[in-house]
């Protein structure tokens, strides 16, 4: 787990080559094909292009979307699920591995944020934060890896208490030891947050799922398995109000019925929250098709967005499996359906 929320992250010493590196952009550019954001989507799209010689640029953000470049990953310690690494491996580690292996192979990487976009024509056409009165620069076609947030809570002690027993990824960080045999809590009553319990009950003691009305959200069957569970509890009408602890891990949440408005204490050691995510797609919504939660859409089985030569991978396309082998195997599908889209479009 994380000692660092992300915005401590932010200023780590590794982050130093994203403040040395920003002087020195090259402007107008014109590539076939530009990758934004830099999470193992983007880098494994980026990965398998620079191995085609396709010649592609990221742009890795210059914290953009409240992430250091690489991601999601640099918020956390030990990642155990990724295959290849068996004794696990730092988030923050594996992502400039990734990054190393996109520069191994010849991928230009740019230390800033893509903050507008123009998918109307070919060559599309993109901006850099900070310079949208400039010329723009162009590319035949685009990888949109921009990822997703988690949403929080933001309760008080939220802060003090983040990964030290309060995490947005039970999947990531329920089999931490210091969840074995403990009482925990979920809050949300979609089908994460179903499934999050159900995942919970193979190591806490006890999970209770903190629901705010009367009814989940869930599909019928993920409602029914959570519901059938005797090792969870469904707290209804029941809101988190705060964080307590000893200062250095979790031990209390304070919680309140939002009908009768009574405050109770639930003594816990794990929080997980399942409120559900926010995709990083301000920058192309009413340019590319997007669900009613904001997810790029793209055809089934496939990282082809509605707009022809764009792709999407990884978390800005996925609500559902949102797990960085996913989405590294969506990059490479972007990688492998544009360098094709490329073939058939460029004139050699
Ligand atoms: P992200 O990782 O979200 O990266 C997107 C990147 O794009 C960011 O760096 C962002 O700054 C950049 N960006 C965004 N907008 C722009 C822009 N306009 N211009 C330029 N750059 C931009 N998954 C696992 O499989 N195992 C784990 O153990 C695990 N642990 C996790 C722990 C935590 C605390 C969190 C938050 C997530 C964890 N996950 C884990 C989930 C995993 O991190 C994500 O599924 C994965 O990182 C998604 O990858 P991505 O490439 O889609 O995007
Ligand atoms: P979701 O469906 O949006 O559900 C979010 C849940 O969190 C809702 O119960 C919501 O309550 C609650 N919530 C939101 N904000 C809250 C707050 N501030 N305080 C307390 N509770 C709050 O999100 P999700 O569960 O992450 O699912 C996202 C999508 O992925 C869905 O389409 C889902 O079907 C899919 N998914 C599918 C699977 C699967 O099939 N295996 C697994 C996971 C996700 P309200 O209901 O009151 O709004």
């Amino acid at each position: 787990m994380s000692l660092f929320s992300r915005f401590t992250l932010a200023v780590r010493p590794n982050n130093q080559h994203v403040l040395s590196r920003l002087l020195t952009v090259q402007r107008n550019m014109h590539s076939k094909v530009v990758i934004i954001g830099s999470g193992p989507a983007g880098h494994t799209a980026a990965l398998y292009l620079s191995r085609a010689t396709l010649e592609p640029v990221m742009f890795e953000g210059l914290f953009a979307n409240g992430f250091a470049p690489g991601g999601q990953l640099t918020t956390t310690t030990d990642v155990e699920n990724y295959p290849g690494f068996p004794e696990g491996i730092m988030g923050g580690e594996m992502m400039d591995k990734f990054r190393e292996q996109s520069i191994r192979f010849g991928t230009k990487i740019i230390t800033e944020t893509v903050s507008k976009v123009d998918l109307s024509t070919r060559p599309f056409k993109f901006w850099r934060e900070n310079h949208e009165d400039k010329e723009p620069d162009t590319a035949d076609s685009l990888i949109i890896a921009t990822g997703a947030a988690a949403k929080r809570l933001n309760l008080p002690g939220e802060e003090i208490y983040w990964q030290k027993g309060i995490s947005a990824c039970a999947v990531c960080d329920g089999a931490l030891p210091i969840f074995r045999n403990k009482p925990l809590a979920v809050v949300g009553g979609g089908d994460s947050a179903a499934e999050e319990a159900t995942f919970l009950t193979k190591f806490g003691s006890h999970v209770f799922v903190l629901v705010r009305r009367d009814k989940l959200r869930a599909s019928k069957v993920m409602a029914n398995r959570l519901l059938s569970n005797p090792n969870i509890t469904v707290l209804w009408n029941t809101i988190a109000i705060e964080c307590k602890g000893d200062g250095n891990v979790l031990n209390l949440l304070i919680t309140k019925n939002t009908k009768t408005g009574e405050i109770k204490d639930l003594p816990i050691n794990g929080l997980f929250y399942a409120i559900g995510h926010v995709p990083a797609t301000d920058l192309v919504k009413g340019q590319l098709k997007l669900d009613s939660d904001g997810y790029v859409i793209t055809e089934p089985d496939s990282t082809c967005t509605s707009v022809d030569g764009v792709f999407a991978a990884g978390d800005v396309k996925d609500k559902r499996y949102r797990q960085a082998v996913t989405s590294a195997g969506s990059g490479c599908m972007a990688a492998l359906e544009c360098e094709r889209w490329l073939s058939e479009h460029l004139p050699e």
